[in-house]
């Protein structure tokens, strides 16, 4: 389903480059379970960038689920974004003038979907991560564990094939985490293809899969 080719990614930063990926390869199939791990500043957050079309690579080829997004333009990648994959990241990014609810419906809103069916596809999704009757809550009014709930919410609304997320139990203790954790496996059992970059050792060892990075290569792929 994600098909990467010697994918590389160098910053310009004034007169400096920064190859913060220096030709990456790897296939993912559906229904995966992967872990991104290693050092920090070894190029996790730039390949998930790229895995997720929010930046396009300087080299190499992305394929996802048949389409080359590496040649894609913006209008299309957002597209791409919006039909296909989900996303969750550290910092939850919920916006907080939205209620619980709404934040998890502006996927389908982009999408053109009509009100009704947005709100019970939305209420589906909130009672599907355990916040049922936080459906009217801002985001302030939440926990940590649940505005992440409510970001897996959204992510999931508009059932993408892939669920990126970025350091999701970094800012969560353990226990939270760890529900979290859970959440991604039911969504992975349902069939969701799940990768996730972490530092967190506990949260990687949930994967079935671990790509190693450093210095922008890959320097390892297991399965667990
Ligand atoms: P990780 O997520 O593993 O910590 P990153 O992908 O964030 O690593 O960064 C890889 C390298 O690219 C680092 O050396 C970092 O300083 C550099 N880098 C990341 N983003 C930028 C940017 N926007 N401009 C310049 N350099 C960057």
């Amino acid at each position: 389903m994600i098909k990467v080719e010697d994918l590389r990614k160098t910053y310009r930063a004034g007169l400096v480059e920064v190859p913060a990926l220096r030709g990456v390869s790897f296939e993912v199939e559906r229904g995966e379970y992967v872990a991104i791990v290693g050092p920090s500043g070894s190029g996790k957050s730039t390949l998930m960038h790229l895995l997720g079309c929010l930046d396009v690579p300087s080299g190499g080829r992305y394929m996802l689920d048949g389409v080359e997004v590496s040649t894609l333009g913006e209008d299309e990648l957002a597209r791409v974004r919006n039909r296909k994959i989900g996303f969750v990241f550290q910092g939850f990014h919920l916006l907080p003038r939205l209620t619980a609810l709404e934040n998890v419906e502006l996927p389908l809103v982009y999408r053109g979907v009509d009100a009704n069916t947005r709100r019970e596809k939305a209420v589906r999704a909130l009672e599907m991560v355990g916040l049922g009757a936080r459906v009217q809550h801002y985001p302030n009014e939440l926990s940590g564990g649940e505005q992440q709930r409510v970001a897996i919410a959204r992510a999931m609304v508009g059932e993408p094939i892939l669920l990126l997320a970025d350091e999701p139990t970094g800012n969560l203790d353990s226990r939270t985490g760890a529900e979290v954790l859970d959440l991604f496996q039911r969504i992975n059992d349902a069939g969701c293809t799940v990768v996730m970059v972490t530092h967190d050792m506990t949260a990687a060892s949930r994967a079935k899969r671990l790509l190693k990075i450093r210095d922008g290569v890959l320097e390892g792929d297991e399965r667990v």
